[in-house]
């Protein structure tokens, strides 16, 4: 479907397409916005959130119905503001057009790649990161020169709609929008013709994503879940890689993408890691029912799905252990206390399925190669956790398994770094963002070849068989002469 299709049968997709169709516009008379005009919108975007950072904190909170402030500061806010600096930092850097190795053939001309903008720029946000998550892939694209339209997630309707207000007051219609609504919504979103999308969501709804894209022949980067392993080292100290992970999982309560989704601990250290682990998230949240800083689950259905996996786990044969100091109860509440689930099986749904949310499955291995085994037997996870002081089995590790990121020795903080690539591999997500990564991922890396006023083809072009051509080729099967 063409953005100037008319489709009066759906107001939804008419809206939307006429969007698409305003922003398409307007990128086609600016279609190579210079370094200032980057800057000045990714300026605006920073002053924006400087200015409903508060407002923003305070709908994350109440769409969650409580989420702890300093996380939406911390892991939300903040990582806006660092990547809008860091991109501005290089913007102009990498918009240099880059030489590269021109061809005997092409003598005398010069051969580069211009990094050119695509477009407009889809971008499909979850609801767990809300903020983040529509507002760092724009970050990537306006620092590449594009457009963009973004579609928040229903599930997080107050920050969708302040995310609303926020951009129509800082950009105008033909360079950012938002759309929020529903799944009738984001269906039409996705089929809409962009010159790129960004989705990040679940793996199931990344293949629909995916097939609608295909339609249009719309390039995607899909930013995906999974079972993201965390692996202990016999030799690690158990203690503090219990800490490490209980702050990470801690986070969101576990409603995280890179959240340490089980734990592979060697079978002698089971114990002392699940009685480390109680230890550490005690600490943490020494109560949880009015406890500001312990996230609550974000939705009744998500909470159900989560009772309800546990209890298939409990059905068939595991062992749950659940963190509440206080031995509280939650209802009215959509708070979850942390659970720890050992003797876990393979035919259990939390073993099968990204946990995302407070449930925590330890799994012994006997040996090194045992486990990875294990993390390879399954698909291919977003991040991989690796707790080992020895550098030589660190790297190994790294190797012999594949993920989207990694993280030697702490859970979840490589997401945090601006200059790396951010992404999954194979059913955890395709194509990167973030930094400079995030800038190539949004622009067409265009070779362009310049001639000058000799043209050193003449000499070798048809008919075909000239003495200039013999002589070439004569050469160049010499340069190229078989190997050994
Ligand atoms: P989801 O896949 O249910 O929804 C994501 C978005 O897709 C929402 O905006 C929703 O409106 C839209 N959507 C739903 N159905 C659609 C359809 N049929 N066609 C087009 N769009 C549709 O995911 P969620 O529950 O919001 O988020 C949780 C998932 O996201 C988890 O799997 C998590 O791992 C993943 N996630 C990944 C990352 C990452 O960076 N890789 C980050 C956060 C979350």
């Amino acid at each position: 479907m063409s953005q100037d299709t008319q489709n009066p049968a759906n107001p939804i997709a008419q809206t939307l397409n006429d969007t698409l169709g305003v922003q398409k516009r307007a990128f086609a008379q600016t279609p190579a916005p210079t370094v200032q005009q980057r800057i000045d919108r990714l300026n605006r975007l920073h002053n924006a959130v400087v200015d409903y950072k508060d407002r923003l904190i305070a709908a994350v909170d109440a769409d969650f119905s409580g989420r702890a402030s300093a996380e939406t500061e911390i892991l939300e806010i903040l990582p806006v503001l660092e990547g809008i600096a860091y991109n501005k930092k290089r913007v102009k850097g990498w918009m240099q057009q880059s030489r590269r190795h021109t061809p005997l053939m092409l003598f005398g001309s010069t051969t580069k790649v211009h990094y050119q903008p695509l477009g407009v720029i889809g971008i499909v946000v979850p609801w767990n990161f809300p903020i983040f998550l529509g507002l760092s892939p724009l970050v990537g694209a306006l620092t590449a020169g594009n457009r963009a339209m973004i579609k928040t997630s229903e599930f997080a309707p107050r920050t969708g709609e302040l995310v609303k207000e926020m951009i129509e007051a800082t950009f105008s219609p033909d360079e950012v929008t938002v759309h929020t609504g529903g799944v009738e919504v984001a269906s039409e979103f996705t089929k809409l013709p962009f010159d790129h999308l960004v989705f990040t969501g679940s793996t199931q709804v990344g293949k629909i994503v995916m097939r609608a894209a295909a339609e249009n022949l719309t390039p995607v980067t899909l930013e995906l879940g999974g079972k993201s392993p965390a692996i202990i080292h016999e030799s690690f100290p158990i203690e503090e890689a219990a800490k490490r992970i209980a702050f990470g999982k801690g986070l969101n309560a576990g409603q995280v993408c890179v959240s340490p989704d089980y734990i592979l601990v060697h079978r002698s250290k089971l114990p002392a890691f699940t009685a480390a682990f109680e230890k550490a998230m005690t600490g943490q949240y020494p109560s949880l029912r009015d406890n500001a800083d312990y996230t609550a689950i974000i939705t009744e259905r998500q909470q159900e799905r989560l009772e309800a996996n546990l209890q298939d786990a409990r059905e068939k044969g595991a062992t749950i252990r659940e963190i509440n100091p206080k031995g509280e109860t939650f209802d009215g509440t959509r708070k979850m206390s942390m659970h720890v689930v050992t003797d876990v099986t393979d035919d259990m749904r939390i073993m099968q399925e990204e946990i995302f949310g407070p449930i925590l499955p330890v799994v012994p291995y006997d040996t090194l190669d045992e486990a990875i085994a294990y993390v390879n037997a399954r698909p291919r996870p977003l991040a991989l956790y690796y707790f080992d002081w020895d550098k030589a089995r660190g790297d190994h590790m790294l190797n012999a398994t594949h993920s989207g990121g990694v993280c030697l020795n702490d859970v979840m903080t490589h997401v945090a770094v601006d200059d790396m690539p951010f992404g999954g591999v194979g059913p955890s997500g395709m194509g990167h963002y973030h930094g400079k990564e995030g800038f190539l991922n949004f622009s067409k890396a265009k070779g362009v070849v310049r001639k000058g006023r000799f043209n050193p083809t003449s000499y070798i072009q048809q008919p075909w068989g000239n003495s200039m051509y013999n002589f070439y080729m004569r050469f160049q099967y010499r340069r190229y002469r078989k190997i050994g």
